[in-house]
């Protein structure tokens, strides 16, 4: 399991991994970037290697069953809160102490992770101060934070602050193609968003997994000589009822040709089909008028009008052919 987090936060890794191995685990330890489910999972993590009952030392198991209860979130010395609504209330702050100040229960140590510690409001953040400045035991803390911005100075000046990288579109693919994820869906899923938890949401997406089955059977059949723009944009209509969906409909169009101009590491059918049937040059021609489509969409012409004139231009184009 550490080698998964050498290879996607080597920095974070080794700054935890030498605080592990000297035994000085900061007792308040601030994640930042990277989303709030990765920076979960990395906090889950080392709690796991300072708990797992394993043998090898400081490199957890994943599977005993302390491993497993911190995973599921039923260990009883490893604590969390998310925000309430909007906002993470002193209240929770103060329950949360109140547990903790319960006598450990199978360790000498606790844990508690704020889930969005940003959220907190100011009282629940002088209440967490005190707490920081004051503990009661031999407790670890860890913020989860995807805006540093917002923490209060005097927290901040209390944590240690490790900064996770967000994940690169090498490693995105990769761990997705891993899990046996479709690799055009993760192409698409990739054009769509840079941010890994949209990704991972969006493939897993039934509307969206049947947006990229209409999408396809669309490229193909505007392409071919059989059916032709006219007829393949009745199968794209739907789509385009909402202007938002409509933009990122232009969005994966524009990334098809631009996987039909640019190889690059993805192995993607209906770019390698294209790459047979258009030029470079026709390839960067369907961008420049889908671009044109995406302004006119922007400039609040009628989605259905745009969407015909945008096909009519196809057909003028390709009668020219
Ligand atoms: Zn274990």
């Amino acid at each position: 399991m550490w080698s998964k987090w050498e290879q996607t936060q080597p920095i974070a890794s080794r700054i935890i991994a030498n605080s592990l191995k000297r035994n000085r685990l900061s007792h308040a330890i601030l994640l930042q970037g990277q989303t709030v489910a990765v920076q979960l999972e990395f906090a889950l993590f080392i709690i796991q290697a300072k708990l797992c009952t394993s043998e090898s030392h400081s490199r957890p198991c994943g599977y005993c069953a302390t491993c497993q209860r911190i995973l599921h979130n039923t260990h009883p010395d490893v604590l969390r809160i998310e925000p309430d609504g909007s906002t993470i209330k002193k209240e929770q702050i103060q329950q949360l102490q109140h547990e903790l100040t319960q006598t450990s229960f199978e360790t000498e140590q606790q844990f508690y992770v704020l889930i969005g510690a940003e959220l907190m409001t100011p009282q629940a953040a002088n209440s967490l101060l005190k707490f920081l400045e004051e503990p009661t035991g031999n407790q670890t803390a860890f913020l989860l934070v995807e805006n540093q911005a917002k923490v209060l100075p005097t927290i901040l000046s209390r944590v240690q602050i490790v900064q996770l990288l967000p994940p690169d579109q090498k490693q995105r693919r990769q761990v997705l193609l891993q899990q046996g994820i479709d690799e055009t869906l993760i192409f698409y899923a990739n054009a769509l968003s840079s941010e890994y938890a949209k990704i991972k949401q969006l493939v897993h997406d039934n509307e969206f997994q049947q947006l990229i089955a209409d999408l396809l059977k669309y490229v193909e059949q505007l392409e071919s000589e059989q059916y032709g723009p006219l007829i393949a944009q009745i199968g794209l209509e739907k789509w385009f009822s909402k202007r938002q969906r409509a933009l990122e409909i232009i969005q994966l169009l524009v990334a098809t040709y631009e996987g039909v101009i640019h190889h690059g590491e993805w192995k993607v059918t209906i770019c390698e089909q294209l790459r047979e049937q258009l030029t470079r040059h026709q390839a960067q021609q369907r961008i420049q008028q889908l671009l044109q489509l995406e302004r006119n969409i922007r400039g609040n012409a009628l989605l259905s009008l745009a969407l015909t004139g945008y096909h009519l231009e196809l057909m003028k184009g390709s009668s020219k052919r």
